[in-house]
């Protein structure tokens, strides 16, 4: 009898293998009912050849499901995103709303840059994927048209099959809202945020990017994102041995990276923190201020990102305020345009006014350090170029 459907059979085609059904695996907890009989677990080598030609045919056909969105690393692995819902018919209509924004043709990646383009995105990993698909959902669909949030992501590894992975993913309504709005804003999450993050070696006579750690941050911002991780979205903008997260900064998109940033951490955190329009400009400045002290001193920045509370907060601000009133004449000189001493004061007066509301310091801490990170790269770029925007 076929192990699927229990129909008996003459003649088996092919064995049961992961090209016709791709949760074929000896990991009991993915195999389902196929691996339970009889009240005992077999191992699904036992089945390879119970297996008939009517449900070949059919888990052959799974494949042509044209909503089926996938990432493949040559000699590494496969993901496959599929979305998930009860409802059969909510799963189809959401699956041929976005269909044409995939290119099933491309061998490794399928979601095009653009809907009336057959290019593709090469997205870094499973995350950045899912990101980037959201972002094309948005800006290609219509206002009424359905999203679903949640998905199955299965990592299938080169070679023996052994050892697939499978991740159920479910994205909160409030960061589909962002997403959502920053498209309305015309503003491309995946693209023109998660692109523009770079690694920077400190080296200069070396390679000036690291593109394998740039594509792990890309990874893990996408990740943060998608969670709704504001502290590890901020952890991956610090320093690192042998270099630093920058943004790309290019002459004319150099701003608009920034402002599209800086809009994601306004939808993100800013906006529900009952902060003024003077109090927004007070953190850009502040984070400005932070860049230029740490850029010879990292440990400023690894202190405020250790912070838990409103004391280490108000400590690591006052041994930024010393390392500035420290700076020598040229110093300050290089510095030009990032330091604006008051800042700190007003952030500590912030601090004062919420010191009871321990979500509030935390996000300040973060946003802080997101700010501050981003001047950091921007430090260097500008003294090359020999201009600077004011900090006032
Ligand atoms: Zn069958």
């Amino acid at each position: 009898a076929c192990i699927i459907c229990g129909r008996s059979f003459s003649k088996s085609i092919k064995k049961l293998q992961q090209a016709s059904y791709p949760l074929v695996t000896k990991i009991k907890s993915l195999s389902g009912v196929r691996s339970y009989k009889d009240g005992k677990f077999y191992s699904l080598k036992e089945y390879f050849d119970n297996f008939c030609p009517m449900c070949y045919l059919v888990g052959i056909i799974e494949w042509t499901d044209k909503g089926i969105i996938y990432r493949t690393m040559p000699g590494e692995k496969s993901i496959l995103f599929l979305p998930q819902s009860d409802n059969l018919l909510e799963l189809r209509r959401f699956k041929e709303t976005y269909h044409p924004l995939l290119n099933t043709n491309h061998r490794y990646h399928n979601i095009k840059v653009k809907r009336e383009s057959e290019e593709t995105e090469n997205t870094y990993g499973s995350f950045s994927t899912l990101l980037c698909f959201y972002e094309k959902f948005f800006s290609y669909t219509k206002r009424n048209d359905k999203v679903r949030n949640s998905w199955a992501m299965i990592d299938i590894p080169f070679g023996p099959v052994k050892n697939i992975k499978l991740n159920n993913i479910e994205i909160s309504s409030s960061i589909l809202q962002i997403i959502k709005k920053l498209s309305e804003e015309k503003i491309n999450i995946y693209k023109e945020i998660i692109e523009s993050f770079l690694f920077f070696n400190d080296n200069p006579k070396g390679a000036p990017i690291n593109w394998e750690l740039t594509g792990e941050i890309r990874e893990n911002i996408s990740e943060a994102i998608l969670t709704d991780n504001f502290r590890f979205f901020a952890k991956n903008l610090l320093p690192r041995k042998g270099g630093h997260v920058g943004v790309y900064l290019r002459d004319v998109m150099q701003k608009d990276v920034k402002k599209n940033l800086e809009e994601l951490i306004y939808l993100w955190r800013l906006k529900n923190m009952g902060l003024n329009e003077k109090q927004l400009e007070t953190i850009k400045s502040a984070g400005r201020t932070i860049a230029a002290a740490s850029k010879s001193h990292r440990s400023l920045l690894y202190k405020l990102d250790k912070v838990k509370d409103k004391t280490d907060l108000l400590d690591a601000l006052r041994q930024i305020s010393r390392r500035i009133a420290g700076l020598k004449p040229e110093e300050k000189k290089k510095y030009k345009g990032f330091i604006y001493s008051p800042a700190l004061e007003d952030i500590v007066s912030l601090i004062e006014q919420h010191e009871r509301d321990e979500k509030f310091i935390e996000d300040l801490k973060n946003i802080l350090i997101i700010f501050s990170c981003v001047e950091f790269s921007r430090i260097e770029y500008l003294e090359e170029k020999k201009e600077g925007e004011e900090n006032e």
